[in-house]
């Protein structure tokens, strides 16, 4: 059996980190066992769902190099999700309830008032005949509830959380269809994976009460239930779910100049036990991921870690995978030059006004502007003038260490510390680099 897995949001916002992890972690089981991985889109929810979502979904997904193998949306299976309704009516496993939202919180409230569990009471499984009809001719549509069957334990043996139990008679009936027959989240689901032949859902720990209710709709749907394995939910450094968690989607990884690549190698192993390492070959994580790995206690996920493993992934990156962002002139040279001195891609243009100029030079005192004049003397073109330089230099003024280099460093780049000179000054280049020395040595 081919693994048939799904990353499901809901357009009703841009994805966030947490989202992009879940994502993340369907496509790599889908790609380990070399199966498919789907893009479900849940857009039932027609007031909330927004076209442009949509859109954003697919291309951040693109962004992140995490491609659909497929895309469903839930909006064009309506018919699907009419059809196992009835089915269900059928059976007796769908009820009418007439309850108002104020009524049900009542409820709510007084069980909790009394120390008991907010259970939905089957109130409307009481109603007669007649009953029912009089609230329906008094204009009550009602929604409608899925009847859990109380008869045996819910179990399933969870991926990330192992072998779960449920009791159903301790869960509510939920709501599947408002009385306007709009769905809510639970039964299209079930629909669209029995029909997508999904073989694994994995989704956050949040979801672990909808899964023993889903696990029987797949049973009364006549499917056997997908595997399921529910991870622990990501938070902030801090501790806590914080807002800017939420708030922290590609568009603001892409502003801050993450790399796809960063963000993948990070939240691919945060929250299991194995290392996070700055690896840029996605068939290596691919080839480690295990559910099995995975901890119980929510993955922390922090800002600093991203962008230290960025700038490490950064130092690997090829010249054609960034050439595109990268000033127009700048080659592979200079890139290979700058690149293990970079945070960031986007630094690689700092680097590059100082090869091609005008760069300011410190205020140089009188000795050093003796030595700065022998060095604009010395300096002769050659496959590694750098090395011939400072050879020549330490010959001729008996300098070394720091008094020998610094000062040309200082003299060529305006800066104290940066990529390897060796690799710099052939790119600065004969003419301009004389004329940086020259103009160092009259202060
Ligand atoms: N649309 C649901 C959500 O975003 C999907 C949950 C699922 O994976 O089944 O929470």
């Amino acid at each position: 059996m081919t693994t048939v897995t799904r990353f499901a949001p809901s357009p009703t916002g841009r994805l966030h980190v947490g989202n992009i992890r879940t994502a993340l972690h369907n496509w790599m089981l889908a790609r380990k066992a070399g199966g498919t991985f789907m893009l479900r889109i849940d857009d039932t929810d027609a007031e909330r769902s927004e076209e442009r979502y949509v859109e954003a979904i697919r291309a951040d997904l693109e962004w992140l190099g995490l491609i659909p193998d497929g895309e469903e949306r839930q909006s064009q299976r309506l018919d699907s999700y009419d059809a196992a309704f009835e089915m269900l009516r059928a059976a007796g496993r769908v009820y009418p309830a007439y309850e108002t939202a104020q009524e049900l919180d009542l409820k709510r409230k007084i069980q909790l008032g009394r120390g008991l569990p907010p259970i939905y009471d089957r109130g409307a499984l009481q109603l007669s005949e007649a009953e029912r009809a009089a609230k329906e001719a008094g204009g009550v549509a009602p929604h409608w509830r899925f009847k859990l069957d109380h008869g045996e334990a819910i179990t399933w043996d969870d991926g990330v959380r192992g072998p779960q139990k449920f009791d159903a008679a301790q869960l509510s009936d939920p709501v599947i269809r408002r009385a306007d027959g709009s769905w809510l989240y639970m039964l299209p689901s079930c629909v669209d994976d029995i029909a997508m032949g999904i073989t694994h859902v994995l989704r956050g720990e949040d979801h672990v009460s909808n899964t023993a209710v889903q696990m029987q709709m797949f049973t009364a749907l006549g499917a056997t239930p997908p595997r399921f394995a529910h991870e622990a939910l990501l938070v902030g450094k801090e501790g806590k779910l914080s807002k800017r968690l939420g708030s922290l989607g590609c568009d603001a990884f892409r502003e801050r100049d993450i790399e796809p690549e960063a963000l993948i190698a990070l939240l691919a192993r945060l929250g299991t036990s194995m290392p996070v390492e700055p690896i840029a070959a996605r068939d290596v994580l691919i080839e480690t991921f295990d559910l099995g790995t995975f901890g119980r206690a929510p993955a922390k996920f922090d800002d600093t870690e991203l962008d230290r493993i960025n700038a490490a992934i950064v130092h690997q990156l090829d010249y054609n995978a960034v050439c595109d962002r990268l000033p127009k002139d700048m080659d592979a040279a200079a890139w290979h030059a700058v690149r293990p001195n970079l945070e960031k891609v986007g630094d690689a243009k700092e680097w590059w006004r100082i090869v091609t100029g005008p760069i300011e030079q410190p205020a140089f005192d009188a000795e050093t502007r003796d030595y700065l004049a022998e060095a604009s003397d010395a300096l002769a073109w050659s496959d590694s003038p750098w090395r011939d330089l400072t050879t020549t230099l330490k010959e001729r003024t008996g300098r070394k260490g720091k008094t020998l280099f610094l000062p040309l460093r200082q003299a060529l780049t305006g800066m104290d510390h940066g990529p390897d000179m060796g690799e710099l000054l052939p790119l600065i280049g004969e003419d301009e680099a004389r004329t940086r020395l020259l103009s160092g040595s009259q202060g």
